[in-house]
């Protein structure tokens, strides 16, 4: 069977099936199998595929059919311009958490220490830690699983790996020490709007890393409660927020005593950031 007639037969299969975008995945999944670019379609269409990189393909299609994520098929989610792993025990990091990283790094100067609370697969903390000189940092999250994920990603993508520490812990209860920037993409979703999100995300991705209680909010509390002490002063918290959260998120943070509190918009002009300045 030829390369092109392959991707017809997965992008048809991956159709039927109701995947959303069906020629890109078909796509993006023979590539990985094959070690291939988007060239290979145009110019080399008619080559032979193997047979064992045609099964490989077919089982990739069939489970993607079952509507687990295109980054768990492929192991990876471009973040910042960094080829991050992923799989199921982390969440994939989405674009939107770009100008998260994009607001700290106008601020953070070197040799600062970061904190990043839940870090999943350690996508914020090691784009801070790339894109500045001489900062350290510390990824924490609840589950042992995604830590796994958090230290490999640093491994890979830092050049000191060293400067970034992996704690696991619910929330503060593990963590020492002063930091001058706190950063968080807490889960966020309300329990109720859970099961009305896409399979993809509501039966793919874990459950722990997107649900923000009945409200949504309980994380942001907690953390903006909690994390003061280990704030120094004049420390700032960041927040990546769901796009209707930012009057109560602004107000969680006015509560717990910041000051200064900033609303950023993300590229599609949704409230996307929170940050505030803690003076102790
Ligand atoms: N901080 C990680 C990310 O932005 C994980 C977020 C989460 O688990 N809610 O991808």
């Amino acid at each position: 069977m030829t390369y092109r007639e392959l991707f017809e037969q997965g992008r048809a299969a991956l159709k039927t099936a109701g995947v959303e975008e069906a020629d890109l995945d078909a796509r993006l999944l023979l590539e990985s199998v094959c070690h291939t670019d988007r060239n290979d379609l145009l110019v080399h269409g008619d080559r032979t595929v193997e047979e064992t990189d045609r099964e490989s393909y077919l089982d990739l299609i069939r489970r993607r059919r079952s509507h687990i994520p295109l980054q768990y098929l492929t192991g990876v989610q471009e973040f910042m311009g960094l080829a991050f792993s992923v799989n199921e025990n982390v969440l994939i990091p989405r674009q939107d958490t770009e100008i998260l990283v994009e607001e700290v790094l106008r601020e953070l100067h070197d040799g600062m220490r970061i904190l990043d609370m839940c870090t999943g697969s350690g996508c914020i903390l090691i784009s801070l830690l790339h894109y500045s000189n001489d900062c350290r940092g510390t990824g924490v999250d609840i589950s042992p699983k995604a830590l796994e994920t958090a230290r490999r990603n640093g491994e890979v993508l830092l050049k000191a790996s060293d400067s970034a520490t992996w704690i696991q812990s619910d929330l503060f209860e593990n963590v020492s020490g002063k930091y001058e920037f706190i950063v968080s993409n807490p889960p966020y979703i309300k329990s109720d709007v859970i099961p009305t999100l896409m399979p993809e995300v509501k039966d793919h991705e874990p459950i722990l890393a997107l649900c923000g209680y009945e409200d949504g909010l309980h994380f942001y509390r907690r953390i903006a409660t909690d994390c003061r002490e280990y704030l120094v002063s004049g420390g700032m918290l960041y927040f990546e927020i769901g796009s209707d959260q930012a009057e109560a998120v602004s107000a969680i943070l006015a509560e717990a005593g910041f000051r200064e509190i900033n609303v950023v918009k993300d590229y599609a002009g949704l409230d996307r950031v929170v940050y505030g300045t803690y003076i102790a």
